[in-house]
């Protein structure tokens, strides 16, 4: 086994991170941390430390770590036949298996799964297929997206566009421009303090129906959103919202693609989040809790009305012109149906609703009267907790504090993992979907622990 200083030496002089501050990582001034194993919602690293993974990963390992059944369904797929593609009609008992037990679990009026290898591949590929919709249906001015400031929907060109948050199009020349954002339904950060969640809500639709106004309804495509809003700081979304969104989509005839990634396959206490807030849309994208990341895998799940101009539009013009060399990559196909099992057999929905109900109860109960805690917030197995400067007044507190990063990092002395999300001081908690009680009180107990160490 190689070791730990060599390693952390290549680290720094080879690999160039994702969403890292790459300066201060090459120069050693942050810490790495080498992940060598891990089971249940606990992970270790190589310096032997056993940690609270309450962030599973980065919101995907949703049956825990160490699961034999996926990890032997992928080593049986790989021995007997690793690959072949999907092209021309070609696939794999895996890659169909899997599509259907897809739809067995999506809403009604979904009719067919696209199968790519993450988030935001499915996202590019929603986008093509409303962009192909629009082509063929004759309207080729009905092309713009609209996306809600802090969705995160993924980091490449157009994804990263749709991301509303500033990092990820500071210096990168984004958002491209087909892309609009509009107000993201954030009840805490509301405008005026004394709106109602009513209020709030017709002041979001409001927002909605200026913008379709200003570009005019027919250069409108689609309308994108997470159920609820994930690394935008974990943000369900107020009473009614989604029905009143819905309404305006309807009258001007604009596509509803239902972000689910972090959603999907029961982080809501419910199957999928558009169960659970009444969502009826016409494309919903998949990945992480498709596989709870044993695999790569990612879906877009089309609805019944685009599908039928789908199949028009390759009458018209031959096969589709999309495609991935790995789409329905037949390991990822297998890691997916092994996982899926295995959330039915261990009722892992079902625990996502009860001990992710009790873990944001217990959260609010013992951090919710803090001075410095804003707001606890959170559905199913996800919760956050925003920090402010002045309770009454809603204050943000100076970034340059780092008030988020430093109670996550007096989190982790306590041995628990949890997320400060990227815009805002927003510690996020989304565990695996197997969390227990006990495991949900260690969270609770050594956050509230680090909350008095860093704000008193
Ligand atoms: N959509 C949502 C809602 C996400 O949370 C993410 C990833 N955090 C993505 C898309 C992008 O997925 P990926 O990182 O797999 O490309």
């Amino acid at each position: 086994m190689l070791r730990n200083d060599m390693l952390d030496q290549w680290d720094r002089e080879h690999f160039f991170h994702p969403s890292t501050h790459l300066a201060q990582h090459a120069r050693g001034e942050t810490p790495n941390r080498i992940v060598a194993g891990g089971k249940g919602v606990f992970i270790e690293d190589r310096d032997g430390n056993k940690l609270l993974d309450a962030f599973a990963g980065l919101y995907c390992v949703n049956a825990g770590y160490g699961r034999l059944e996926i990890a032997e369904a992928i080593a049986e797929q790989a021995k007997e036949l690793a690959y072949y593609h999907a092209y021309v009609g070609h696939g794999t008992e895996a890659s169909i298996t899997l599509a259907k037990m897809v739809l067995e679990r999506a809403p009604k009026g979904m009719s067919k799964v696209y199968f790519g290898l993450g988030g935001s591949d499915a996202n590019e590929t929603n986008v093509k297929l409303v962009w192909y919709y629009n082509n063929i249906l004759g309207r080729p001015e009905k092309k713009k997206i609209i996306s809600r400031w802090r969705g995160y929907h993924g980091s490449g060109l157009v994804t990263g566009s749709l991301t509303g948050l500033e990092l990820f199009h500071k210096k990168f020349d984004l958002p491209l421009d087909r892309i609009l954002h509009t107000e993201a339904p954030y009840y805490y950060r509301r405008p005026d303090a004394a709106m109602s969640e009513a209020d709030f809500v017709a002041h979001c639709v409001s927002e909605l129906e200026k913008l379709i106004a200003r570009e005019g309804a027919d250069t409108i495509a689609a309308f994108i959103g997470e159920p609820v809003l994930g690394t935008g700081g974990i943000v369900p979304p107020p009473a009614g919202y989604w029905e009143a969104i819905q309404k305006v989509l309807q009258k001007h005839d604009i596509l509803l693609i239902a972000d689910e990634v972090v959603t999907g396959f029961g982080r809501l206490g419910t199957m999928m989040g558009s169960d659970h807030y009444g969502l009826k849309p016409d494309i919903i994208t998949i990945a992480k809790g498709l596989t709870s990341a044993y695999a790569p895998l990612s879906g877009s799940i089309v609805g019944d009305k685009v599908w039928k101009v789908l199949e028009q539009g390759t009458d018209e013009n031959g096969p589709i012109g999309h495609g991935w060399t790995y789409s329905a990559h037949p390991i990822g196909a297998a890691a997916g149906i092994a996982n899926l099992k295995l959330i039915d057999s261990l009722g892992l929905v079902a625990n996502a609703g009860e001990t992710g109900g009790y873990l944001n109860k217990a959260m609010k109960d013992v951090l919710g009267g803090q001075d410095h805690v804003g707001d606890v917030r959170g559905e199913g197995m996800l919760v956050a907790l925003e920090f402010v400067a002045d309770r009454q007044k809603r204050a943000f507190f100076d970034p340059s504090k780092k008030v988020g990063p430093s109670v996550a990092a007096a989190l982790l002395k306590r041995g628990v993992i949890a997320r400060a999300m990227p815009q805002g001081d927003i510690l996020g908690f989304a565990p695996p979907l197997c969390l227990t009680r006990a495991e949900a009180d260690q969270i609770v107990s050594a956050t509230a622990e680090a909350v008095k160490e860093v704000l008193g």
